[in-house]
This record gives structure tokens, C-alpha cells and sequence, in this order.
């Protein structure tokens, strides 16, 4: 953060603002936004490489704050996390995707496949499979099109517990990505007896793309090791046609980023669906 006055200056403040008598106001906000209705999730395409079809849409968190307008997740996930409130707000995610994967098939969207993030903290709740499954079973969604996504982070903790929920959840259809790959230390090859079914490469590589040779390396290994160990891959935070490009050439499977949608509400996403379907 010294290479830019800017930058520091930000950060400085960012600290300053998380002291103990904020980061409780923080909380006890978020609490009433789970209870009333200032939380929604938006929704992200995926767009598969090969057939430039939508795939997919990732859940993204947002909350439309009272006072400070609309609040992004890197704002108070951090706080959700740390109270533990994260663990209701989890399940509630799960509940609006299986609600819109409802709706998305009423709108002849059947097959598109509905991406949750999944925190660590959510992995500390011991009814974590079992809350999940009474979810889905009185969503009566197929739960082959929904997807968790987590970082290998949240294994470490308690990596056989985690094991065993993954495999829990696995076992009634949901498919497990690895969310922010190539961030972490854990190598693939440690995950591959994991029912991880897909990679998703952070956006950090492909934005360096073009300015630093390492990322075209590491895109390249992440690609060709996950395709070996039968994973497909995701890269995030494609921004422009080169980047495209190059992730095309290296069969990438699908990717994800404003180049061509941002997260966006359940309205526009319909919008969004309908308009690619009759082009
Ligand atoms: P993530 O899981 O890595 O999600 C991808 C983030 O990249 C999203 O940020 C998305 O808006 C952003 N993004 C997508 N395409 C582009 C692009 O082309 N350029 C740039 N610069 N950014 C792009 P967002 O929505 O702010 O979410 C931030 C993080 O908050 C997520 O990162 C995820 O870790 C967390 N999060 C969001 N929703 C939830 C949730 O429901 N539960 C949990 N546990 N975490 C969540
Ligand atoms: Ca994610
Ligand atoms: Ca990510
Ligand atoms: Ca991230």
C-alpha cells in the first residue's frame, strides 16, 4: 500500500473504521437486515467457452443498507463471519437459490446451474449437512444444479469434518467448486479425493494477464492439472477480449466477469436470459 498515497490513505481509514464500537454497530445492522429485508442476492453469469451459452449464475451477496445505500460483501462478510451471523445468512442464501431455481425452470431456463459461496465458519456449525439437506428437500429442487463453492481455507480448520460434509452433500447431488484457486498453499493433487467437480480460477491471474508472464503460467498449469484430474474450470474476473482470448485458447470452460455481466437482481438476470436466448 506505499506505492500509492491513495491507497495507504484508504487503508488507513479502513482500520481506523473497524474499531470494536463499529464492527458491533456493524452487527447488530446486519442482524436486523437478516431479519427484515434489506439483504438480496444478486446474480452473476457463467458463460461456457465452447457454446457461449449461460451455464450457470453465481449468488452474490448484497444489502441495501438503510443509511449507507448498497453494501458490498467484502464489507461486512468479514463482520458475518467473526459474529457467526454468517451461518444464518448461509442458509438463507441457499434458500433464495433454491427459490429462483424454481423459478428459473417455470421460465424455461431448466438447466442453469445456481453457484453458493460457502464460508469456513459455516463448516463450525455441526448441522450444517442436515440444515443444507432439509433446505433443498422442501425446496424440492434437483440438486444436481446446485453448486457450493468454497476455498480451500474453509477445509483446514477441521479438514475431516469438512471431508465428511462434502461427501454428505455430494452424495444428495450438489457439486463442489474451489473457489479463488491458485491463492491458497494446498496443491490440486491434495484435493483431487475431495468431490470437487470444478476450479475456479481467481481473478488476481487473469488481470495480471498481459502484464505479468507468470499469470499466462499459472492459468496455463491450473487449466492443464485440473483437466487431468477430470476438473473443469471457471476463470473469474474476465474483463476484456483479450483475456477472453487467451482463456479460450487454453480451453478454459467457462468464465465469469463484466466482460459480459455483472452481478446483477433477479429481474435483470431474467432480462439478461431472455435477450441471449433469442439472439
Ligand atoms: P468471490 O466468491 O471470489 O466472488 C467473485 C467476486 O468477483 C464478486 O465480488 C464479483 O462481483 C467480482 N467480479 C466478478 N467479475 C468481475 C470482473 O470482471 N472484475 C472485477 N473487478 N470483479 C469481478 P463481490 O460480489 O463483491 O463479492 C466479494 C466476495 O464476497 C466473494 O468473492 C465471496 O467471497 C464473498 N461473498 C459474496 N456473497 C457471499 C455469500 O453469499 N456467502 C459468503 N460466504 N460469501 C459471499
Ligand atoms: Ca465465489
Ligand atoms: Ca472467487
Ligand atoms: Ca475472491
Amino acid at each position: 500500500a506505499k506505492r500509492d498515497p491513495g491507497t495507504s490513505y484508504r487503508f488507513y481509514d479502513r482500520q481506523l473504521h473497524i474499531s470494536a464500537g463499529y464492527q458491533l454497530r456493524l452487527e447488530a445492522d446486519l442482524r436486523n437486515a437478516l431479519r427484515g429485508s434489506e439483504l438480496e442476492v444478486y446474480y452473476q453469469p457463467r458463460i461456457d467457452l465452447a457454446t457461449e451459452a449461460v451455464r450457470g449464475v453465481e449468488c452474490l451477496l448484497r444489502w441495501n443498507h438503510p443509511q449507507r445505500g448498497l453494501v458490498g460483501p467484502d464489507e461486512f462478510i468479514p463482520v458475518a463471519e467473526r459474529s457467526g451471523l454468517i451461518v444464518p445468512i448461509g442458509y438463507w442464501v441457499i434458500e433464495q437459490a433454491c427459490k429462483r431455481l424454481r423459478d428459473a425452470h417455470e421460465l424455461g431456463f431448466p438447466g442453469l446451474v445456481f453457484a453458493v459461496n460457502l464460508s469456513f465458519r459455516q463448516f463450525h456449525d455441526r448441522k450444517m449437512t442436515e440444515t443444507i439437506f432439509r433446505i433443498i428437500f422442501n425446496a424440492n429442487v434437483d440438486t444436481s444444479l446446485l453448486e457450493l463453492e468454497l476455498t480451500e481455507s474453509a477445509m483446514m480448520h477441521d479438514p475431516e469434518y469438512a471431508q465428511r460434509c462434502l461427501r454428505e452433500l455430494n452424495q444428495l447431488g450438489i457439486s463442489f467448486a474451489l473457489d479463488d484457486f491458485g491463492t491458497g498453499f494446498s496443491s490440486l493433487s491434495n484435493l483431487q479425493h475431495l468431490p470437487i467437480s470444478l476450479v475456479k480460477i481467481d481473478k488476481s491471474f487473469v488481470q495480471d494477464l498481459g502484464h505479468s508472464p507468470d499469470a499466462e503460467h499459472i492459468i496455463r498449469a491450473i487449466i492443464s492439472l485440473a483437466h487431468s484430474l477430470q476438473m473443469s474450470v471457471v476463470a473469474e474476473g474476465v474483463e476484456t477480449e483479450a483475456q477472453l482470448e487467451f482463456l479460450r485458447q487454453q480451453h478454459c470452460d467457462e468464465v465469469q466477469g463484466y466482460y459480459y455481466a455483472r452481478p446483477m437482481p433477479w429481474d435483470e438476470l431474467v432480462q439478461f436470459l431472455n435477450s441471449r436466448d433469442r439472439s
